[in-house]
């Protein structure tokens, strides 16, 4: 039996936790295994209902669980609140307190998606790559940071910071999954300007040395946001720092039609999260319009990398591809001659699909 803490948040957060658990419930009781799921609150709807957007409580449940769900949090209606409070601070927290350095977020075309991206379908089809974010460093963490009154007026102040060993542990990461890929690494880092980015370069060379059978390259960030357009199939696994790979993510997201299909799996702790790249959407939220499957799929990593249950993954990849074949879209990845469905449309076709 799997415990999973379900923290669907804000937003269409709810709305794609909502499909996460359908699927959850289909794959119960199949093949001898049992997912128990138990929800928390976090985000706004945490700030709403106790205060602050992280509690303890759920904390609590994250450490009994054997891995996390999460939807997305944020919205407008949090954004006048001190920094302090704000529902983004949630995740940032929970990712510190369980040690989840590692966020994978696999960037792969589905075939029935070829024409709902903007890029031509040569320069797409077959893409397969995995972008690794280093996920506690960098200017979301680092110290001094806050906005001060100077004379005349203010000053904002963030710190992009790494250490080697931060460096070290992602790189390493990295290259173990190049291994079992198409042995390439991509390192990404602005090292013409940044001290930080040099030291980065250095430290991701070192532990290449102890890769002989991969290759490693290194791009600087505003190349690799153009090379990302211009040849995306030249990435294997591509391995950069928080801040740029949360940038630079976004923008792989597109090649494979939406962000609403990315999913992500956060890994370096006991227990690991998965959630979709995108955030709460509040301009869609409430209307059942979001993409569910950026969150089914990140079920599916949860399947293969918490519980090492390979074939369940791939039954439900397989389950998302018929749906996408049968013609069935949400409107983010809406075609010409497609059948637009909602977001629980979406999920209940995709479990279907499971039983
Ligand atoms: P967003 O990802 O929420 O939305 C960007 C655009 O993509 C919007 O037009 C939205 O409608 C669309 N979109 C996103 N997910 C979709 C889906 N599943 N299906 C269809 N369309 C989808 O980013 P944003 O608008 O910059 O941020 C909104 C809020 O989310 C902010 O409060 C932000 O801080 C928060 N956020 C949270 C996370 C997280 O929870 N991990 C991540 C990113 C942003």
């Amino acid at each position: 039996m799997y415990k999973i803490a379900v923290l669907p948040g804000d937003g269409i957060g709810q709305e794609v936790a909502r499909e996460a658990v359908k699927i959850l419930g289909i794959l119960s009781g199949q093949q001898g295994h049992e997912f128990q799921h138990q929800q928390a609150l976090v985000g706004g709807a945490a700030v709403d209902a106790v205060g602050e957007p992280l509690p303890e409580e759920t904390v609590q449940l994250c450490r009994g669980s054997d891995a996390i769900l999460f939807g997305a949090i944020g919205g407008w209606k949090w954004e006048a609140l001190d920094y302090s409070i704000r529902p983004e601070r949630a995740i940032l927290g929970l990712r510190q307190k369980l040690g989840l350095y590692a966020n994978l977020r696999p960037v792969k075309l589905l075939d029935p998606l070829i024409d709902a991206s903007p890029l031509k379908p040569g320069v797409i089809r077959g893409l397969d790559l995995v972008v690794v974010r280093e996920l506690l460093g960098d200017l979301y963490y680092g110290k001094p940071r806050g906005v001060e009154v100077i004379p005349g007026g203010k000053r904002g102040t963030n710190t992009m910071t790494y250490t080697t060993e931060e460096v070290r542990r992602i790189a390493i990461v990295a290259f173990d999954l190049a291994r079992k890929r198409r042995k390439t690494v991509t390192s990404v880092d602005k090292a013409n300007v940044l001290e930080t980015s040099e030291m980065w370069r250095e430290v991701v060379s070192e532990v290449g040395r102890d890769y002989p059978d991969v290759q490693l390259n290194h791009l600087y960030v505003d190349n690799c946001a153009m090379q990302l357009i211009r040849n995306p199939k030249a990435f294997d696994v591509l391995v950069t720092s928080n801040m740029f790979g949360d940038i630079l993510s976004d923008e792989a997201s597109m090649l494979t039609g939406s962000i609403g299909m990315l999913p992500s799996a956060s890994l370096g702790g006991k227990i690991a999260l998965y959630e979709p790249i995108h955030g709460s959407a509040p301009d869609i939220a409430g209307q059942n319009k979001a993409n569910p499957i950026a969150m089914i799929l990140s079920v599916a990593m949860m399947l293969r990398y918490s519980f090492d249950l390979p074939k369940e993954a791939e039954r439900v990849e397989r389950a998302i591809v018929s749906v996408l074949v049968e013609g069935h879209r949400t409107e983010d990845i809406r075609q010409e001659g497609t059948k637009l469905v909602g977001t629980s449309e979406m999920g209940d076709l995709i479990a279907r699909h499971l039983l």
